[in-house]
C-alpha cells in the first residue's frame, strides 16, 4: 500500500490567446499565446505575428480570447520503497513504481504486475 501524498485533482487553467483571424477564410488564421500583458513569441511566431500586423487587409485582430482548459492531475504517491511518483493509472488503471517496480492501483493498493495477470483469472 502506498502511502497518498496528495490526492487526485483538477486543475483548471485559463489560457489566454492574441487571436488574427483571415478576413478571407474564417476557419484559418493565428494564434499567438498572451501571457503578463504581451504576446509571446518565438522566433517562427514572431514572423507570423509581423505579418499579421502588416496586413490589416489580410487579417482580423480578435484581440485576445480566452479559453478554458481543465488537466487531470493524477494522486502522487509515496511507495514502500520511498519513492514519490503519480498514480496515473496509465495501464488499465494501475501504474508501477518508477523506482522498484511494484505495481499500484488508483486507490494506492499494491496489485500484482500485469505479467501475472492472465494467470490469475486462469486460476478462477
Ligand atoms: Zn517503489
Amino acid at each position: 500500500m502506498v502511502e497518498i501524498i496528495r490526492e487526485a485533482y483538477t486543475d483548471h487553467i485559463i489560457e489566454k490567446n492574441l487571436e488574427y483571424r483571415r478576413k478571407d477564410d474564417h476557419e484559418s488564421g493565428f494564434v499567438f499565446p498572451w501571457k503578463d500583458g504581451k504576446v509571446q513569441l518565438n522566433p517562427i511566431s514572431e514572423k507570423n505575428y509581423k505579418w499579421c500586423q502588416e496586413h490589416p487587409e489580410e487579417v482580423e485582430c480578435l484581440g485576445v480570447v480566452e479559453q478554458e482548459n481543465w488537466h487531470r492531475v493524477p494522486a502522487l504517491a509515496r511507495c514502500e520503497c520511498g519513492n514519490e511518483f503519480y498514480l496515473s493509472g496509465n495501464y488499465y488503471g494501475c501504474t508501477p513504481c518508477s523506482k522498484c517496480g511494484k505495481w499500484y492501483a488508483m486507490s494506492g493498493y499494491e496489485v500484482k504486475p500485469p505479467d501475472q495477470w492472465e494467470e490469475d483469472m486462469e486460476e478462477e
